[in-house]
Parts: structure tokens; sequence; C-alpha cells
């Protein structure tokens, strides 16, 4: 039995329950098998078993009122997996479908994606199974002052350092913000990032994750000389990640024909007009099938997943993990996709993963194409505590230079290892061997 084997295996007995957490270790460490040989002291000192725990895992209740007086429970998560770099740095969740598995997931997933920025910040993820679907915003503000009631107990600008994901947008962070800054009666605007600008947030941290996106994706592509310019594209989601990439692909000449919901795709083959999905989404909180009022010859349809039978060059999955199975994967491929890229965390199963890169399909892996905002995020963290604010095009330099940096990273890593253009593999062993260094530099803690 190999070491990863025996990893494996302690994992999936002491997290039998745990399919998402299982899914990416696995994932990873595949990816590692190749690489351990070179460093036998990470066996002798049990770096892997110590890689795959994480340091701490906070479950908490979260009481709230809603607006008709009722007493509602929610469960809050926060997991603090790996300082070795840096302080913990991910995402809020608050969607329904949040468990222990998938935060336990995600945040394993930060750690490498974290490493691969080249910046100081460890791995974290945390949420709660909150559904902020149709509530008031004043039952938004009342959950997430008692979610921050008890997890400001466990952050701080040197420990650990949420953001936003899923259902986590300014407006939360700006609640949760406000209730830690009353808590501790101390200006800390580093314990937080994706806040308003004028709460010491950053420029370009709204647009990070997708302009980042599509900086990786670029690369990837110029380097076996092909451009964006034309390209037809299907992205699925329309939140956060999925408009900005859209907005940066529309600026490269891209073409992106559809986008989604969790209710249903829309299809247009003219090309989507963007500023009417930011209004449905990002002003009136409505359902994408409101793009018909403003564009009735698009095309509606309510199975959210058949948006990857639409053909395409290019599919981003910029939703939420397990969005391309094995069946869209070999659609994808069929209708002429040459590229995947990664908007989401997780968003292809690992059988999905497989074919696309037995196949020849170029794809950009999560950990590496999302980390634009976790990267910008740092580049807050940065500013507040230099207490200063760099202009857009700044920012914006600084990111699409760490997205090219990350790409050459995982280009150069997956050559190095005999692996060419399988980027999977480059970022896995590329964001492994940072932390594993600091790791071993620390000694056994
Ligand atoms: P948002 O909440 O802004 O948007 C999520 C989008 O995905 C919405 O369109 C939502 O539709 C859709 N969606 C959610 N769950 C499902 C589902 N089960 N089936 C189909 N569609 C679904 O989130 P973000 O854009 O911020 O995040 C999207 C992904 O990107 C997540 O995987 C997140 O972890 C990842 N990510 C985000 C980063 C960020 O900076 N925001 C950074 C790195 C990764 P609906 O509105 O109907 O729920």
């Amino acid at each position: 039995m190999t070491y990863t084997e025996k990893i494996l295996e302690i994992v999936k007995k002491r997290s039998s329950c745990e399919s998402e957490f299982i899914q990416v270790v696995e994932e990873v460490l595949e990816s590692l098998n190749i690489i351990l040989d070179k460093y036998p002291e990470y066996e002798k000192t049990a770096l892997l078993e110590r890689f795959v725990e994480p340091e701490r895992q906070i479950i908490f209740r979260v009481p709230w009122v809603d607006d008709q007086g009722n007493v509602q429970v929610n469960r809050g998560y926060r997991i603090q997996f790996n300082s070795a770099i840096g302080p913990y740095k991910g995402g809020l969740r608050f969607h329904p479908s949040v468990n222990i598995s998938i935060v336990k997931s995600l945040a394993f997933e930060q750690i490498l994606k974290n490493s691969l920025t080249g910046l100081p910040i460890g791995g974290g993820k945390g949420g709660s199974d909150f559904n902020p679907k149709g509530k008031s915003d004043g039952e938004i503000m009342r959950f997430c002052q008692s979610f921050m009631s008890e997890l400001f107990k466990h952050i701080g600008q040197f420990t650990d350092v949420p953001a936003g994901d899923i259902g986590v947008g300014g407006r939360e962070i700006g609640y949760m913000y406000g209730q830690y800054k009353k808590l501790r009666n101390a200006s800390e605007a580093g314990v937080l990032t994706g806040k308003g600008i004028s709460s010491g947030g950053s420029l370009v941290r709204t647009e990070a994750t997708g302009y980042g996106l599509i900086y990786y994706v670029r690369e990837m592509l110029a380097s076996h000389d092909i451009s964006l310019e034309g390209k037809r594209v299907v992205i699925s989601g329309s939140g956060n990640v999925a408009i900005y990439a859209c907005e940066k692909l529309q600026q490269y000449g891209a073409k992106v024909v559809a986008m989604c919901d969790s209710s249903g795709y829309i299809y247009h083959e003219s090309g989507i007009h963007l500023d009417a999905i930011k209004k449905i989404k990002e002003v009136e909180r409505k359902r994408i099938s409101e793009y018909l009022a403003y564009h009735p010859e698009a095309e509606y349809h309510d199975k959210q997943n058949d948006v990857w039978n639409i053909p395409c060059d290019i599919a981003l999955p910029c939703a939420t993990q397990n969005d391309i199975q094995i069946e869209n994967a070999k659609t994808l491929l069929n209708n002429g996709c040459i590229a995947v890229g990664e908007g989401a965390n997780m968003p292809c199963t690992n059988e999905s993963i497989a074919y696309f890169l037995d196949n020849g399909v170029l794809l950009a892996p999560a950990k590496a194409a999302n980390a634009g905002g976790v990267a910008t995020s740092a580049l807050e963290m940065s500013q507040n505590s230099m207490r200063l604010s760099w202009p857009f095009e700044e920012v914006d330099k600084k990111l699409e230079s760490i997205m090219v940096t990350i790409f050459n990273i995982t280009k150069a890593t997956a050559e190095e290892y005999g692996m060419p253009d399988n980027y999977v593999a480059g970022a896995n062993i590329a964001g492994f061997l940072r932390v594993a260094k600091a790791m071993f530099e620390q000694g056994i803690v």
C-alpha cells in the first residue's frame, strides 16, 4: 500500500459520511503520488496525516427571529483547516445544502488555492444551512448578526479572515462586519474581506473571481495559440463569478450564449445581454427567467443542468459543486468543446475531470483558475493594514499578474512531473509543496 493509499483509507474510515470531502482528498492525493518518493521525510513526520485533518472545526447554533416573530434555528460552521502559511482564509456560504462534508471539502481545496496565489494565507471555509432566498432585508441582517455573535470569538485579522461565497455578498459581509465591530469595540477592517468600499473594501474584489478566471483561461488558450475572440461560451450560474466572467469574456470579444440559475437556463443565440442579467440578479434578486421580459427573442428552459447540451467552444461552470457530471462531459466533448474553466469550486466530478484530460480538453482547475477572488481578498487585507486604498486599475493589474503567475506555475509543474497540459496535477502539486515545506519547517504541531 502506498503512502497516499494509506491516507485515503484513514480519511474514508474517519469521515465515512463525508462524500464531498473524500472526493477532494482523493483527487488531490492522486496527483501527489508521483512526488512523495522525493520527500521521504514527509511520511516520517506524518505530514499527510496532519494535512488531511483540520486544525480546528467549529460548529454552532444560530438562532434568529423571522418577520412573523417566530424563532428559527440554523447551524453555523467554520473549518480552520491549515494555518502553515498564514491566517485561515476562505469564504462563508449560506445555502440549505451546506453541511460538514461540503464545508470541509471547500476548506481543504482552499489550502491549496491560497498557496498557489503565493500570498501568506492559510485555508479555511465556513457557512450555514440558512437559505437567504426570499428572506427580507431585516431577516438577513438578524441572521448575520446572530451568526457573527458566535463566529467573532474565533476570527481576527491574524487568526482567520472570512469572506463571501454562495449566498454571501457585500450586503451580508456588511452586516457581519458591523456586528463584529460592535462586539469587539475595535475597527479591525482586516477581519473580513469583500467589504463595501466605504467600509474598507477593495476595488475589483467584486469582479475578481470572474475576471481572474478569464485571465487564467486566456493564458491556457494562448499557450496553445488559441484566442478568446469569437469563441462561443456557455456559463452555468448567474451569480458573482458568472457575471464577471461573462463581462471579461465580452471585453475579449467572446460570445456568451447561455447562463443559468438553480431554476433553469436562458439561451440567447446572438449573445447574452449582461446589463439585463445584472439588473435581475444584482438589483432585483429575481429568477433568471425574468430575462425574457427584457429579451423575448431568447429562450428559457427549466432544467438547469441541460445548459451543457448547448454546443460551445468553452464551458465555464460557475454555479456549484458537481455541476458537470460524466454525461455532461461527454455531451460537451461531442459538441466540440475545447476548454473548460472551473469558476465554481469542484464543479466537475472526478470522473468528468479524468474524461476531459483523457480526451485532450484543456481544463483550468478551480483551485488555480478561481483563485483571483481570494488573491484580491489578500490585497484587501494589505490595503487595510497599510490604511490605504489602491485605484481600480492598480488592483486589476496586480490580479492579472497573480493569475498569469498561477498559470505559469501550474503549467511548469505539470511539465516538470511529465504531465504536460495536466493543470489539475500541476495545481495540486505546486499548491501542496509550498504548504508542505512550511509544515515541515514548523515541526509537529
Ligand atoms: P452566488 O451566490 O453569487 O451565485 C451562485 C450561482 O450559482 C447562482 O446563479 C445560483 O443560482 C447558482 N447555484 C447555486 N446552487 C446551485 C445549484 N445547486 N444548482 C444550480 N445552480 C446553483 O455565488 P458565487 O458566484 O460567489 O459562487 C459561485 C461558485 O464560485 C461557488 O462554487 C463558489 O464557491 C465559487 N467561488 C466564489 C468566489 C467568489 O469570490 N465569489 C471565489 C472562489 C470560488 P440561484 O440564484 O438560483 O441559487
